[in-house]
């Protein structure tokens, strides 16, 4: 299990419990290297998650892939590792709650940035900018201007130059990042 922080591979378990929704083992774990300290998850999958690519390969779904991906677009932006494990955590209960053993890849940076936008907008374009590799600055722009026509949580496009009705943070359909 590799460090989110520094990718040093050793690592002492502080801590172990189920999960609260008691589908896994949580374990606190230090790095033995940086002395951080992180989350894993350990649970016993009967089915296997696979990503899809856009050539039609697939990969096994990795929580931890996922988490470090998170881990670099939140680079010293206010989000706590904490958050983006719940990010990961409701995106792959998510994921497996609908049933079915995949999810196209495009789909799943969808429902990334979908979440990502809500903790930060700043950590949604590096990420978006990762995933969807940018060709040049009118790209990124386009994915900028889409963003700031829509509100978070939301996939619908409003029409533009109308107000909003205010949105409570309550009424949100994702419950994460409290
Ligand atoms: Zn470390």
């Amino acid at each position: 299990m590799k460090c989110p922080y520094c990718a040093h591979v050793d690592s002492k378990v502080v801590d172990s419990r189920d999960s609260e929704t008691g589908e896994a083992i949580r374990r606190r774990r230090e790095c033995l290297n940086c002395g951080k300290r992180f989350t894993t998850y350990e649970r016993i999958e009967a089915v296997p998650l696979y990503v899809v690519k856009k050539d039609g390969r697939r990969e096994e779904f990795s929580r931890q892939k996922l988490y470090t991906g998170l881990v670099t677009a939140a680079k010293k932006r206010d989000i706590s590792p904490a958050q983006l494990e719940a990010l990961v955590e409701e995106l792959e209960n998510t994921l497996r709650g609908r049933g079915g053993t995949e999810v196209g890849s495009r789909e799943l940076g969808e429902m990334v940035m979908e979440r990502l936008r809500i903790l930060d907008e700043i950590a949604y374009i590096r990420f978006a900018s990762v995933y969807r590799s940018f060709k040049d600055a009118s790209d990124m722009r386009a994915t900028i201007e889409q963003m700031l026509s829509q509100p978070p949580g939301t996939r619908r496009p409003e029409p533009p130059r109308r107000p909003r009705p205010r949105t409570d943070e309550s009424e949100l359909p994702l419950d994460i990042g409290k």
